[in-house]
This record gives structure tokens, C-alpha cells and sequence, in this order.
């Protein structure tokens, strides 16, 4: 007997925003650049609001924040009560469908505006969690698995633009051209292998694919957190370990070790309470992200990002005498014979 498929609401991405760059930047530094874009600095504590909705559909999103925390990842979540506060705002719009910007993409958006959307009751079937932990994916910086470069997926378009364009999703051609036809540049693409068992892959019914052959008659995920999303977002973002975290002195520069692509994390120790500037040195793109310490979290205070720009990360801020205050530095890019440092005065 054959299974009957239940045709589903996707997820509706909205068009990933170009970065545009001054003239005087390199292609070789674009290219590092947009490679990390997406990525939040590590250790970053992400802070959430729901501008709306129901006590049971925020629970579903609650608890799929903590399903991705709870992996063993360097990022945390945290929900605040002002959307001044707020990294992501969360909105349960039925009317409009369910998609997240990706990533620190989010940081454009304008605080008056939704980062990410519920189109569809979260609490009807287990499609609900697995819609959460999918636009929670899309936040922390992972796009559509099915649009990979390594994917290998030849579709069936026209077949494509027929059952998209028709219910329960009736996407314009637009819609099914950036959400599933476009592949994605092989730079903001995660590993080097489509995982047709992600968390961030689409369900397609049969006649869709024509190649691989194997999957002519349907791709099928099983709507959880895969091996390789596991692995992908530990390694993405993984536990910073407490002994390589530099210690910081006042008025001395501590090299910034990483390479492109990598990140080098401090900690200062303040040793009276007052202003204290952290200020990176040298020809390197960072974003800088100061937190302070707790026990168990980090508490998100400021960022700086200086990529494709002739400046520096700099961060102005009031500490207490005796806190501890994080300093993570994500190098974007560092050219290959110049380092750089950071220093706090
Ligand atoms: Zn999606």
C-alpha cells in the first residue's frame, strides 16, 4: 500500500540581503568575509522576544531553543522582556508563513520589524517543533540543505513550479526560484555534503528530483536535529574551553591569534569600576562581542564589527570592579603575513 503524502506548509525564506563593500575591498577579503558573515561571534549569548502569540505556540519555540542549546553549543539564548533588548523578535503571523533571516543578517533588520515568523499552529503535530528547530537553524546562520551546491539535486522544474505555486504553499515563481530551485554560494554553505536528513531539509514528494536517482521518488526527512546537524553546529559553534581564553591586562596588547575564519576570546578582570575601551590593532576585519561572565552564561553587552571597513573594533563600556567581562573576536579576515592584537584601556 502505498504511504499517502500529507502535503505540508514550508518554510518561506526571505531573500538573503547582499552586503555591498567599498570599492577598495579585495575580492580574496569579499570572499573571507561573506564566508563568516553569517555566523554570530561565539559565546554569544542571542537575545529573543515574542512580539505576540499564545502561552502553548511560544512554549514550542521555547523548548526549541533549549533543544539546540542543550546539543552542548558555545551560543545561548536568552528571552528578554523590551524589544530594545532584542537580537530576534518572534511573531505568530497565520497569515504570513514561517521563515527566520539567517543568521547576523538579523542584525539589519529594523527593530520595528518581525526576524522571524510562525505561519501555521506549532502545537497541532510534531510539525510544529520541527518548524521551530528549522527557523532556530535558519537564525543561528543555516540555510536550506536541498539548496547546496554539493547537493547534486537536478530538478524537475517545471514539476517544481506546479506543486509550489499550487496549495497549501502557492508560491509565486519568485518564492520557488530563492527557497528551493537557486543554489546557495558554496561559501555560506556548511560542510562540504548535502545531508538530505537535516533539519534544514524540505520534505518533496515524488517527481520533484531527477537527480540523484535515488531520490526521483521523494526526499524524506525525518524532521529532527540530523548526525550531521549535530556535528555541523558543534563545530560551527563550539564550547569555548576556560584555558584558551587569554587573560587581558590593562594597557597590555594580547595578540589575536586566529586566521580567517577563526576566533581568539579574551577575559579582563576589572579592576576598578569605570569606563573601559577595548580596541583591536592592526589590518584585520573582526567582530568584537563583550559579554560579562556569570556562573553558567555569558551576558550579552556590545558588538563591533569593522569588517570591509578601514577601521578598527572598538567598544566603550562600564564595568564593575571585581566582574569578569568576555571578549570574543571573530576574524573575518587577516591578510597572511599581518597579524593583529587587542588591547583595553
Ligand atoms: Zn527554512
Amino acid at each position: 500500500m502505498a504511504t499517502k503524502i500529507i502535503k505540508r506548509k514550508l518554510c518561506k525564506q526571505p531573500p538573503t540581503i547582499q552586503r555591498t563593500f567599498d570599492p577598495g575591498v579585495s575580492q580574496h577579503r569579499r570572499g573571507y568575509i561573506l564566508s563568516s558573515d553569517l555566523k554570530w561571534v561565539n559565546s554569544t549569548e542571542i537575545k529573543f522576544i515574542f512580539i505576540e502569540g499564545a502561552e502553548p505556540q511560544k512554549n514550542v519555540v521555547r523548548k526549541a531553543f533549549q533543544t539546540w542549546k542543550a546539543l552542548g553549543i558555545g551560543i545561548s539564548f536568552k528571552e528578554v522582556s523590551t524589544v530594545d533588548d532584542s537580537m530576534i523578535r518572534i511573531g505568530f503571523d497565520l497569515s504570513d508563513g514561517s521563515w527566520s533571516y539567517v543568521g547576523r543578517e538579523i542584525l539589519n533588520i529594523p527593530q520595528t520589524q518581525r526576524t522571524m515568523n510562525f505561519g501555521w499552529d506549532l502545537t497541532a503535530d510534531s510539525y510544529g517543533m520541527t518548524t521551530a528547530i528549522h527557523e532556530i537553524g535558519h537564525t543561528i546562520g543555516f540555510q536550506h540543505e536541498h539548496q547546496s551546491p554539493f547537493s547534486g539535486i537536478e530538478w524537475n522544474t517545471q514539476a517544481v513550479y506546479t506543486e509550489f505555486s499550487g496549495p497549501p504553499n502557492s508560491w509565486p515563481k519568485s518564492q520557488i526560484d530563492s527557497n528551493i530551485i537557486n543554489k546557495l554560494p558554496a561559501n555560506q554553505v556548511q560542510g562540504s555534503a548535502w545531508d538530505p536528513k537535516s533539519i534544514m531539509e524540505y520534505e518533496f514528494g515524488p517527481g520533484l528530483v531527477l537527480q540523484p536517482v535515488q531520490y526521483t521518488n521523494g526526499i524524506f526527512p525525518p524532521g529532527i536535529l540530523s548526525a550531521n546537524d549535530i556535528k555541523g553546529v558543534k563545530s560551527f559553534y563550539p564550547v569555548v574551553a576556560e584555558k584558551s581564553i587569554v587573560k587581558l591586562q590593562l594597557q597590555k596588547s594580547a595578540p589575536i591569534k586566529a586566521r580567517s575564519g577563526g576566533q581568539a576570546d579574551f577575559i579582563f578582570t576589572a579592576p576598578s569600576t569605570k569606563k573601559y575601551t577595548f580596541q583591536t590593532i592592526g589590518q584585520m576585519d573582526t567582530v568584537m562581542v563583550v559579554s560579562e561572565k556569570a556562573k553558567t552564561e555569558n551576558h550579552y553587552m556590545a558588538g563591533d564589527d569593522d569588517s570591509g571597513l578601514e577601521k578598527n573594533s572598538k567598544i566603550s563600556l562600564p564595568f564593575v570592579k571585581g566582574r569578569d567581562y568576555l571578549i570574543n573576536v571573530r576574524v573575518m579576515y587577516a591578510s597572511d603575513n599581518q597579524g593583529g592584537s587587542i588591547i583595553v584601556s
